[in-house]
């Protein structure tokens, strides 16, 4: 039976049941829990299948949003599956941990009337959780195997789209990761309470069902010449995200209590996922009992600070130099933070770093932003004699992250990267200057989105397709004529 849709006229916005904020400082796991069916549906029902969707316009994979509203509306889950899955490899990951304020719902028009939006995220991992209880989530094997073979480096979200794509087209796909578990950032950046280990490592067992082969402590570069990966394969596709953290240069940054966000949330992946893991055991990187001062604005920052909680520190505060409205962070996020307990200091930048050997201490000073700068923000300024200290026994530095040096890494100096030292590509035909050597994800765009990355994965498995049909065509007459 149709549903009428448009019911955001009678029905209220509502999330799927959100945990309270003590209980989650207990645990790891997801915050929210799931849709009831009927929920779903009700919540389905409230989009008004605009002519325009602006929903749509603005998902970086364009999904088609209110196809699979209304199919989950009517109650026809299998089509909305079939539907949300056309157009992105891992719709479950992304409803949970897109920042949808931002993106799909940010721009949805019912929101834009101040109806509050529709909840697209949620629908989405409730359409795709429910594939997968029902087992409608297959692996899509090839109907024929081709003779040709890519190499992946990097087993992020960008590799591994890209690496599902291709090996539905037929080529036999090897992807070369240096961590031993396969994920990228979704494993070992991203905390459990975004986003549970489970959900990724069973999209990693169905593509070793679909026959892509993995090939983990791969360092390419390191113990693995990226020049015997150009040998080995056909084409070879970069995707090894961005790793370098930038750092602080201040007094007494080099004592011992001060690390980088991504060692101290790694740390605690790892310990979520049953490693022995020396530096947290040690306390270097476990913010239990401590006081932890996490610097960054950014959705890093906010993880460390959520982690550091249910570590059970016994304060964090975070320290941003901007205001609030100005923060690269995800304001849903903040708002997460701030029910668990942490408190935010805006407008503030650590000054020194204090202590004899291991940091006691952040003295910081205020900010005043001034005129906005030539990107249209505005210029932070110290405040003259607004000097503050805050106890700190863990300062965790989580000021984003730039590309590390490929051409050098690879022994590839034609390599060619931007003053930023990300890697340049032909936009059309997304290769590299390197023939045969293509690159999608953070490595190309700098620091961004797990969905973006899913978007240049998929795109670059069609450009590399391209790449070797026209190749095999061009080779054909020449051995027809042999
Ligand atoms: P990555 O996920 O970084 O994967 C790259 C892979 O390449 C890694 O597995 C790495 O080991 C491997 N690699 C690197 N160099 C080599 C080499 N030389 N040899 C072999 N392998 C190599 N995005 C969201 O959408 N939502 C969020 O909530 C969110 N939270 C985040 C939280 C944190 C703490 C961080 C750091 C990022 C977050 N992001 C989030 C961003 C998101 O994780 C990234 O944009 C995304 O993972 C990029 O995908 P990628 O495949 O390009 O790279
Ligand atoms: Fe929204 Fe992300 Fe899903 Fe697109 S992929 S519809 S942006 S949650
Ligand atoms: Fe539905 Fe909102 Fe998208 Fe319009 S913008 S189609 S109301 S989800």
């Amino acid at each position: 039976m149709a549903h009428r849709m448009l019911g955001f006229v009678h029905t209220e916005k509502r999330m799927p049941e959100k945990r309270t904020a003590d209980d989650r400082r207990r645990d790891f796991d997801e915050i929210y829990g799931e849709f009831d069916h009927a929920g779903a549906q009700e919540q389905a029902n409230r989009c008004s299948q605009c002519g325009v969707p602006f929903c749509q316009v603005h998902c970086p994979l364009h999904n088609n949003i209110p196809d699979w509203l209304m199919l989950t509306a009517e109650g026809r889950l299998e089509e909305a599956y079939e539907v949300s899955s056309a157009t992105n490899t891992f719709p479950e990951i992304c409803g949970r941990i897109c920042p949808q304020d931002r993106l799909c719902e940010g721009n949805c028009t019912i929101e834009q009337s101040r109806h509050g939006t529709v909840t697209i995220g949620s629908i989405e991992k409730y359409i795709t959780d429910t594939a997968w209880e029902k087992g409608w989530v297959k692996p899509r094997r090839p109907s024929r195997e081709l003779d040709r073979s890519i190499g992946i480096v990097g087993g992020g979200p960008a590799g591994l789209a890209a690496a599902e794509m291709l090996r539905a087209k037929g080529y036999r796909v090897e992807v070369y990761d240096r961590y031993d578990r396969i994920g990228g950032l979704m494993t070992y950046g991203i905390p459990g309470f975004k986003l549970e280990k489970h959900i990724v490592q069973r999209r990693v067992d169905q593509l070793v069902e679909q026959g892509v082969r993995f090939h983990v402590n791969a360092d390419v570069g390191g113990t693995l010449p990226f020049a015997e990966l150009r040998a080995r394969h056909d084409a070879v596709l970069i995707a090894t995200g961005v790793y370098k953290a930038r750092d602080l240069q201040a007094p007494g940054s080099g004592l011992d209590g001060i690390v980088p966000a991504l060692d101290y949330l790694t740390a605690s992946n790892r310990v979520g996922l049953g490693d022995v893991v020396p530096e947290f055991e040690s306390g270097r990187l476990n913010a239990a009992g401590k006081n932890v001062v996490v610097i960054g604005g950014g959705d890093t920052a906010m993880d460390c600070v959520r982690t550091a909680v249910r570590q059970g520190a016994a304060s964090v505060k975070c320290l941003y130099r901007r205001n609030r409205a100005n923060m690269p962070g995800s304001q849903r996020e903040v708002a997460h933070a701030e029910e668990e307990g942490v408190e935010f200091v805006w407008q503030s930048a650590p000054e020194a770093f204090l202590g004899d050997r291991a940091v006691t201490a952040v003295r910081a000073q205020r900010i005043h932003l001034g005129v906005a700068d030539a990107t249209g923000r505005q210029t932070p300024q110290v405040i003259d004699g607004s000097r503050f200290t805050i106890d700190a026994e863990l300062v965790i530095k989580a000021l984003g992250f730039d590309p590390e040096d490929l051409p050098g890494l690879f022994g590839e100096p034609d390599l060619k990267v931007s003053r930023w030292g990300t890697i340049g590509i032909d936009f059309r035909s997304m290769m590299t200057s390197l023939d045969g050597v293509f690159a999608a994800g953070d490595i190309v765009r700098g620091a961004s989105l797990v969905v973006w990355a899913i978007r240049d994965g998929r795109d670059a498995a069609e450009r590399i397709h391209a790449y070797l049909t026209s190749k095999a065509a061009a080779e054909a007459p020449a051995v027809a004529a042999e």
